[in-house]
C-alpha cells in the first residue's frame, strides 16, 4: 500500500470564511446532499474493497472527525456530564442529530448513547443492517480524545433495523 500523500484532515481544508465563499447560499445545505456524497462513496468503497472493509473506512474516518471535533468544541469541558451537554448543543445547533445518554457506568466507561434524526440514516429503507459505522467512528473519537483510552463503539440498534433511533453501545476496551 503506498503512503503518499497529498492530504491530511485539517478544519482549514474546509474552510471557515462562508460569509465570503457562499454569500448568496450560506453555510447549509440539504441532508440529500451530505447523503449524496456518503453513499456515492461507500459505492464505489465497496466495489473495490468489500463491505467490511469499507465499514473500518468509514468507521476509521468518523474517529478522525470525532476527534477533530473534541479538538474544536470540546477541550475546555471538565468532566462526563460537561461533555455530553456540549456534544447535545453542538449535534443539534450543526444539525448533525438529537444526541442523548441513555446510560452512563462511569466506573467502567461504558455508555449506551442514542442520536435521534441522525443524519446518516434517518428515515432510510429497512435493511436489517445497522449502518451508522461513520457515526460509531464519531463517537469513539470523542471518547477517545477525553478519556485517553481506546473505546469500542458499535450500533445496536439503527432507523434500518426499524428501531426509529440509533442506539449506540461505548466501552471503554484494554
Ligand atoms: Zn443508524
Amino acid at each position: 500500500m503506498t503512503t503518499e500523500r497529498k492530504y491530511t484532515f485539517s478544519w482549514s481544508t474546509i474552510g471557515d470564511q462562508l460569509a465570503i465563499a457562499r454569500p448568496s447560499l450560506g453555510a447549509t445545505t440539504r441532508v440529500e446532499v451530505y447523503r449524496l456524497l456518503q453513499y456515492t462513496l461507500r459505492d464505489i468503497l465497496e466495489e473495490d474493497y468489500g463491505h467490511q472493509k469499507t465499514d473500518e473506512i468509514f468507521r476509521r474516518a468518523g474517529a478522525v472527525a470525532g476527534r477533530e471535533f473534541f479538538n474544536k468544541f470540546c477541550t475546555d469541558v471538565e468532566d462526563i456530564p460537561g461533555l455530553v451537554m456540549v456534544i447535545e448543543n453542538k449535534f443539534r445547533d450543526l444539525g448533525m442529530g438529537l444526541f442523548r445518554v441513555e446510560s452512563i457506568n462511569l466506573e467502567d466507561l461504558c455508555f449506551t448513547l442514542n442520536v435521534e434524526e441522525d443524519l446518516d440514516c434517518s428515515g432510510l429503507p429497512d435493511t436489517n443492517e445497522q449502518i451508522c459505522v461513520y457515526d460509531e467512528g464519531f463517537i469513539q473519537g470523542i471518547l477517545e480524545s477525553f478519556t485517553g483510552k481506546k473505546f469500542e463503539v458499535r450500533e445496536i440498534d439503527c432507523w434500518c433495523t426499524g428501531a426509529r433511533t440509533c442506539r449506540f453501545s461505548a466501552n471503554a476496551v484494554g
